[in-house]
C-alpha cells in the first residue's frame, strides 16, 4: 500500500504535498478528501501522541464526540442559520435533519448541560481528536486546505472569566510545546473570532509563502496580527475617497434580508471585509423602515464626510508600510498558514444552549467556555512543507513514521534480516527495504520518504567493517561495526529526539 511515485499524480502546486503524494503518505479520493497510507497514518499517530501527552499534562480528559450531530443542537446555537454551504447537512431515513461535525462546540455544550450541575464540578477540560467536515468551496494545497480533516480540539469549562483566562493561558503555552516537539516553528497572532464567536482569539501561524493568510508584524514593538483584524495609525486624509458596494445578508433568527452596504474609504485604503462585518454585527443592524434601501459605513480615516453615515468605524485593511498603532513604526507583512486557533467563547454557547451550573449562592449561571483547536492533518502538511530538500522529505525524529530505513543490498541480505530483528527487539522502529531492486532505486526512495537514518548493508559495507549509517538531515555517513550498531542507533536517536 505504499508505492512511491516518480511524479506527483496531479497538478499540485505545493512542494510538500507533492512529496507526501510521491513518497506514498497520502492519496486523494475526491476534492479535499484524502486517504492516509501506512506512512501517513504512522506520522499522524506520532503527532497525536505528542498532543495527548500535552493535553493530559493540563489535566485534560480525553473523550470522543460524534461525527454526526442532530441539527437541533446547531439550531439552538444559531449556527445552523449563520453558516451557509460550508455546513454538511443531511437527512436520515426518518426525515430528521443532521449535520456533519464542522466543529464540536455544540456537542460539548450539550454534554456540559447534561453532566455539569454545580460549581463544585468546575473547572474542567475535555479534548478529543476527531474528524471534521467543512465544505470549502476552494479546497487547495492538499491537506493544508481540505474538506475532510482531523483536529485536536479541547474545551475548557469554568465558573468565571478568571478561570477561563487561566485555562486559555495554559493552552497557549501547551500549543507552543506541541509545535516545538513536532518540529514546526510558529508565531501566535491576534485573530478574528470568526464563525466560533466569543470575545478573544489567537491563531498559531506557520510562516510560508504558500500561506493564504497575511500577517502584519511590527519590528518596533512586536505587534502581530492577522490582516483580518490588524489595526494601524490612520494618516491625515486628503479628502479623496472611494466607495465600495456590497450586498449584505442581515440575519435575524431564520429571517434573512439582503441589503446594499456602501463603504466609504480614503482613496489609498483597501476595504477589510472582516472589520466591516463586525461593525455591522456590533450595531445589530436590522432592516427597519429608515434603512429600507441602503446602509452607509464610513471609515474613521476619512476626514470630511458630512453625509448621514449610518456607521463610522475602522473598516480599512492594514497594508505593508502602514504605521503601527502602538509605536508608529512601519508594519511589515508575511504570508502564513494557520495551524491552530484558540477562542475565549465565554457564554456564547452555554448561554444559548442552557449549559448552566448552580453557583455558591444557589444561582444558575451559564458555564464559561473556551475552545482550542489544532489541525492535525494540516500540521502534517506543514511539516512536509518545512522539512524537505530536492530529494524528498526530512522528518524530525519526533514525528518520523519510522526511525530507521534499513536497505539490504547484494551480499548483505542475511545480515540485514538479523539486524532488522535486533533493532526491533531494542525498540527501534525500522522500515526494511528487502525488495529485489537496484541500489539507486532504493536510495532514491529512502531519500524521498525521509526517515532520520538510513542503514545500508551490502557486501561492500561488510567488507569495510560493518553497516553504513547515513543521517538524512546533513548527510554525514559512518561505517559502524555490527556488534556496536544497536547501541550506536539508540544513542543517536536519543540525542536527536
Ligand atoms: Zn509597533
Amino acid at each position: 500500500m505504499n508505492e512511491t511515485l516518480r511524479e506527483a499524480p496531479s497538478a499540485t502546486e505545493v512542494a510538500g504535498h507533492q512529496l507526501l503524494l510521491r513518497a506514498g503518505f497520502v492519496r486523494q479520493m475526491a476534492a479535499g478528501v484524502f486517504s492516509y497510507l501506512h506512512l501517513g497514518q504512522r506520522t499522524l499517530q506520532k503527532i497525536e501522541a505528542i498532543m495527548r501527552q500535552e493535553m493530559n499534562a493540563l489535566d485534560g480528559q480525553e473523550i470522543k464526540m460524534p461525527l454526526v450531530h442532530p441539527a437541533a443542537l446547531w439550531q439552538a446555537s444559531g449556527r445552523w442559520y449563520e453558516i451557509d454551504a460550508e455546513l454538511g447537512r443531511l437527512v436520515d431515513r426518518n426525515g430528521r435533519s443532521l449535520t456533519l461535525a464542522l466543529s464540536h462546540e455544540e456537542t460539548l455544550a450539550e454534554l456540559a448541560r447534561q453532566e455539569i450541575h454545580s460549581y463544585r464540578q468546575l473547572p474542567q477540560m475535555a479534548y478529543h481528536i476527531q474528524t471534521k467536515w467543512r465544505d470549502d468551496p476552494r479546497p487547495r494545497a492538499g491537506l493544508i486546505r481540505s474538506r475532510e480533516f482531523t483536529m485536536l480540539d479541547s474545551y475548557s469549562l469554568d465558573a468565571n472569566e478568571a478561570g477561563l483566562d487561566a485555562q486559555y493561558e495554559t493552552h497557549f503555552a501547551a500549543y507552543f510545546r506541541i509545535f516545538a516537539r513536532c518540529g514546526l516553528p510558529v508565531l501566535a497572532v491576534e485573530a478574528d473570532v470568526g464563525m466560533m464567536g466569543g470575545t478573544l482569539a489567537h491563531e498559531f501561524m506557520y510562516l510560508t509563502p504558500i500561506g493564504e493568510d497575511t500577517l502584519l508584524l511590527c519590528d518596533g514593538c512586536g505587534y502581530r496580527a492577522n490582516r483580518q483584524v490588524a489595526t494601524f495609525r490612520k494618516p491625515e486624509n486628503s479628502g479623496d475617497v472611494q466607495t465600495v458596494q456590497f450586498v449584505a445578508e442581515l440575519v435575524d433568527g431564520e429571517e434573512k434580508m439582503e441589503k446594499v452596504v456602501t463603504a466609504v474609504l480614503p482613496l489609498s485604503s483597501q476595504i477589510n471585509e472582516t472589520k466591516l462585518v463586525h461593525l455591522l454585527d456590533a450595531q445589530r443592524l436590522r432592516p427597519t423602515a429608515e434603512q429600507a434601501t441602503d446602509i452607509w459605513v464610513v471609515d474613521d480615516g476619512v476626514s470630511d464626510w458630512s453625509s448621514e453615515a449610518n456607521l463610522v468605524g475602522d473598516i480599512a485593511a492594514a497594508q505593508e508600510g502602514d504605521a503601527c498603532t502602538n509605536c508608529g513604526q512601519p508594519l511589515g507583512t508575511v504570508r502564513a498558514v494557520e495551524v491552530a486557533n484558540i477562542f475565549k467563547l465565554g457564554t456564547r454557547y452555554s448561554g444559548t444552549m442552557g449549559a448552566t451550573f448552580v453557583d455558591e449562592n444557589d444561582e444558575a449561571r451559564p458555564i464559561v467556555m473556551g475552545s482550542y483547536g489544532i489541525g492535525v492533518t494540516r500540521l502534517l502538511a506543514c511539516l512536509a512543507e518545512h522539512h524537505q530538500d530536492a530529494a524528498g522529505l526530512i522528518w524530525p525524529v519526533s514525528v518520523a513514521p519510522y526511525q530507521v530505513h534499513l536497505v539490504a543490498l547484494r551480499g548483505g541480505e542475511e545480515t540485514a534480516v538479523t539486524l532488522y530483528q535486533n533493532l526491533q527487539q531494542a525498540g527501534v522502529e525500522v522500515l526494511f527495504d528487502d525488495r529485489d531492486a537496484r541500489p539507486g532505486v532504493k536510495f532514491n526512495d529512502a531519500d524521498l520518504i525521509g526517515l532520520p537514518l538510513r542503514l545500508t548493508v551490502s557486501q561492500r559495507s561488510l567488507g569495510a567493517g560493518g553497516v553504513e549509517v547515513q543521517a538524512r538531515a546533513g548527510g554525514e555517513t559512518a561505517v559502524v561495526p555490527l556488534d556496536a550498531l544497536v547501541i550506536y542507533i539508540t544513542d543517536w536517536l536519543a540525542a536527536a529526539g
